[in-house]
């Protein structure tokens, strides 16, 4: 599938829920509605529309949430989709998660045939934890990141960079993934959806933190891509990559190679853009595999050339309604 503007779009991200089993400060409110199950996908027609966008070429999915370990018999869609691994032209099945049920699943992910896995931990202070996550234990993600490790996963640690929060903690989290063998990513805030707080007094530019990094470790330049949006360095101190994901500083759309399906079926051609295509009624309309993927090329042909993200005293409301625990982060 090729869009307006020549990119090619081969990586699909799946939302299987909104619901999670944590708030993080920066992803939900408190007191977040959840959406009603009859508005969910089932288990077979996300299966159904991921072997549409396998037949148009999707060569990686990342299934993602909310929390996406939290959905009743997700594994069921992990074997459906690990088993598509190889000929049909899937090359990756991976996930984001919080990995607070990973110390349980990590060993059915793996015979699934996830090699990778991200786990978003933002600090390594169990009090700050608990204090961004509203009530987690930072022991059942670490348990369930040390158990994706024993499984055999390779594991990238995403940290969401938050000015006055854990911007004194990037050195520690460095040192803590090298010990590991994890790579680092860290995630400028994006303004997704009403958090209950402003979002100006988090957000901090990951070109500072780089520049503050580089007066204790050796960051070398490379050309690490994993087919994100993420731009790599080597830590020489370390042997392990630090990734940045900068949507706010640094436009990354030119070379943007992916969709977003959410948990309801719809289709979002970007992250920061509200225009959409709903699959669930195509599906639940009948469709034939054809019409199916007629309609899927349809919304590519829309894909916009870039998102509008803006965080600053002018702009205090989020430049997308939606959550980034809707669209899948
Ligand atoms: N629950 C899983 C997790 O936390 O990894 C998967 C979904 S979560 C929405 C995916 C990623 O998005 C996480 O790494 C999270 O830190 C990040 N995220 C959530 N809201 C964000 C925001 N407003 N700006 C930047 N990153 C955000
Ligand atoms: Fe849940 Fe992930 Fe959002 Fe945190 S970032 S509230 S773990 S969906």
């Amino acid at each position: 599938m090729i869009d307006p503007f020549g990119r090619s779009i081969t990586y699909l991200r799946v939302s299987v829920t909104d619901r999670c089993d944590l708030r993080c400060v920066y992803c939900m409110a408190e007191d977040m509605t959840f959406l009603p199950k009859r508005d969910l996908l089932t288990l077979e027609e996300l299966d159904r529309l991921c072997a549409a966008f396998i037949r148009l070429g999707t060569n990686k999915i990342r299934i993602t949430g909310g929390e996406p370990l939290v959905r009743r018999d997700v594994m069921t869609l992990f074997r459906n989709l690990g088993a598509r691994l190889g000929e049909s032209g899937l090359q990756e099945l991976v996930v984001t998660t919080n990995g607070t049920q990973l110390a349980k699943m990590a060993d059915g992910l793996h015979e699934a045939g996830v090699r990778r896995i991200n786990v978003s931990l933002d600090t390594l202070d169990p009090d700050k934890f608990a204090r961004i996550t509203r009530w987690g234990k930072i022991d059942s993600t670490l348990d369930g990141i040390f158990a994706a490790k024993a499984a055999g996963m390779a594991i990238k640690i995403n940290a969401v960079a938050m000015k006055g929060v854990n911007e004194d903690e990037f050195d520690s989290l460095i040192a803590w993934c090298g010990d590991h063998g994890f790579d680092l990513c860290l995630i400028e805030t994006m303004p997704m959806g009403d958090i209950s707080g402003d979002r100006t007094e988090q957000y901090l530019p990951l070109s500072i933190v780089r520049s503050r990094l580089r007066r204790r470790w050796t960051l070398e330049d490379t050309d690490y891509r994993t087919g994100g949006p993420a731009r790599y360095v080597n830590v020489a101190e370390t042997g392990r990559r630090v990734g940045f994901i900068t949507p706010m500083t640094h436009n990354f759309c030119e070379s943007c190679n992916r969709v977003r399906l959410t948990c309801t079926g719809t289709l979002f051609m970007c992250l920061g853009q509200d225009d959409d295509a709903d699959l669930r009624q195509v599906l639940r309309n009948g469709a034939s595999d054809a019409e199916l993927e007629a309609a899927i090329r349809e919304a590519i042909s829309r894909k916009p050339k870039g998102h509008d993200f803006i965080i600053d005293r002018r702009h205090d409301r989020p430049a997308v309604a939606r959550h980034m625990s809707v669209t899948g982060g």
